[in-house]
Order: structure tokens, then C-alpha cells, then sequence
């Protein structure tokens, strides 16, 4: 899948994006005079699973990824199962209409804190919210640092 961009902004290569996140992010570019690259925008079933392995990997334990998720039942169900398991009983919670995460119902995108200080994604986080978003910046000091981005 190709890579997009818009005004200040750019997407990682197989992002989804809904044309609501594009219009935000030609406006958080220039509220928070920051150059924005969306590391995760629309998430499937199999790549919310692919994006949980993720943080198993970069060092995150199942009780962490409970703790993110607020322990409530999608995420108790998922991390009572293996986690190459995931992906299906993502998708049989979405058959129920349920969503772990607010980036499965097209509400939600992270930024990449690659090249950017910490202070700087408090900036984008604070531009975001000043937009009528809410946001929070995750992953504080690691290589994943982020500002994850809802309700756009
Ligand atoms: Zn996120």
C-alpha cells in the first residue's frame, strides 16, 4: 500500500486513514508548527493483534498490555489466549461489535516520536487538544514514544 502525505504531514507506508484524520492532521500540522508522520491510523483485527505483538516485543508484558487496555473484558479475553491467537479473537469481538481499541472503529492514530524531542509531543499532544481531540503521549523514552490521538 502506498505511503500518503497532506499539508505537514505524512503517513508510514500501510497506514489506513479515514478522510476525518486527514482534515485533522492538515490542522495539527499547522497548530502545533510540527511535521507529523502517522505511524498507525485504522486498525483491522489482524493489524490491532500485529500491533500488540509489537509491544510484547519492544519489552511490554501481558499485564501491561491489561493495563493500557483499562483490564476490561476484550482485553482479558485476548490475553487469556496465545497471542498468535489474537488476531482471530479480534475479529470474533468485532462480530459481537466489540472494539479493544479506538483505532479498530476509525477513531484513533498515533504520530511517531522518531526525530522529535519529548517536549515537542507535548506540543503536538496540547496542539491536538486545543483542536477538541484527546490525546496522550505514550511510550514516554522509548523508541516507540508516540502521541496517540482519539475521538477526531
Ligand atoms: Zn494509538
Amino acid at each position: 500500500m502506498p505511503s500518503e502525505s497532506g499539508i505537514g504531514w505524512s503517513a508510514r507506508s500501510g497506514v489506513v486513514l479515514t478522510d476525518r484524520m486527514r482534515a485533522f492532521l492538515d490542522l495539527l500540522s499547522r497548530e502545533s508548527g510540527v511535521t507529523l508522520v502517522v505511524s498507525s491510523g485504522v486498525r483491522s483485527a489482524t493489524s490491532q493483534a500485529s500491533a500488540l505483538r509489537g509491544k510484547l516485543a519492544a519489552g511490554n508484558d501481558i499485564e501491561d498490555l491489561r493495563d493500557l487496555y483499562g483490564r476490561r473484558s476484550p482485553i482479558m479475553e485476548l490475553t487469556g489466549h496465545p497471542p498468535e491467537t489474537w488476531g482471530a479473537i479480534l475479529a470474533s469481538q468485532v462480530a459481537r461489535g466489540v472494539y479493544l481499541s479506538d483505532h479498530m472503529t476509525g477513531h484513533a492514530f498515533d504520530l511517531s516520536g522518531d526525530g522529535h524531542s519529548t517536549a515537542e509531543m507535548y506540543v503536538i499532544r496540547d496542539a491536538a487538544r486545543s483542536l477538541g481531540a484527546e490525546a496522550i503521549v505514550e511510550d514516554i523514552g522509548t523508541e516507540n514514544m508516540h502521541v496517540h490521538v482519539e475521538e477526531v
